[in-house]
């Protein structure tokens, strides 16, 4: 047998968090924008939290009449079908999520015309963190390409070392792009059409670890 070279995560101690991006009924099966598949992150983030002393959950969260929407005329970035309104019913988290009660829940995108996709975009989330003496940040949930991409990437900024768990990620319209992955290493999501996406020199690979997880190992700085 050879020595088992698969990269690992090593132990995770009480300077590790989990983000749970935006497990929300909108973005799950019969949603109003709904992700591929998007309820199947459920139970594999349900076991992940156990690993876990600090877990935090983010909803996207629009106004009525959110610039997002298709249906406003100053619409930006992907004419999106109306979703997650504050307080409706498709904004709630999957129902078979287990949010604690003592979860931390950031609201995004809650102003009426600016589109916000990073998790860090809502309040002083790195500071946070950064007070808590939490240093690394392992990211999950909805959809890969964006709210995950854009709060990774921002965790980066902010000198976080990121691990995203492929296994508790789905890709929005998949079909369009050529990888989950691509453009990450971009600072701009600008440009984040799933038309845009292409760009395999760019694409970095996902290796498997102990547990079948998966990793996305280039976006962890060691
Ligand atoms: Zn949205």
């Amino acid at each position: 047998m050879t020595e088992d070279k698969k990269p690992t995560v090593g132990e995770l101690t009480a300077s590790d968090a989990l983000i749970v991006v935006d497990v929300q009924k909108d973005f799950c099966a019969n949603g109003a924008l709904a992700v591929p598949e998007g309820e199947k992150v459920v139970p594999v983030i349900n076991r992940l939290q156990d690993l876990f002393v600090t877990v935090i959950f983010s909803r996207d969260w629009h106004p009525p009449g959110h610039v997002s929407f298709s249906t406003e005329p100053k619409f930006v970035d992907g004419s999106w079908p109306k979703h997650c309104v504050a307080g409706s019913d498709g904004a709630a988290f999957h129902p078979q999520l287990h949010v604690p009660l003592y979860a931390k829940v950031i609201d995004k995108a809650t102003e009426k015309d600016r589109e916000s996709y990073s998790v860090f975009d809502a309040g002083d989330l790195a500071e946070e963190f950064r007070g808590q003496q939490i240093n690394r940040l392992f990211v999950v949930g909805l959809a890969t390409n964006y709210c995950v991409r854009a709060t990774v990437l921002d965790g980066l900024k902010e000198g976080f070392r990121m691990v995203v768990i492929a296994d508790a990620c789905r890709t929005y319209r998949p079909a369009l792009c050529k990888g989950p992955w691509t453009k990450w290493r971009r600072p701009a999501l600008s440009s984040s059409t799933p038309e845009n996406c292409p760009d395999r020199s760019k694409t970095a690979k996902a290796q498997p670890v102990r547990g079948g997880l998966l990793i996305f190992q280039p976006i962890v700085i060691p």
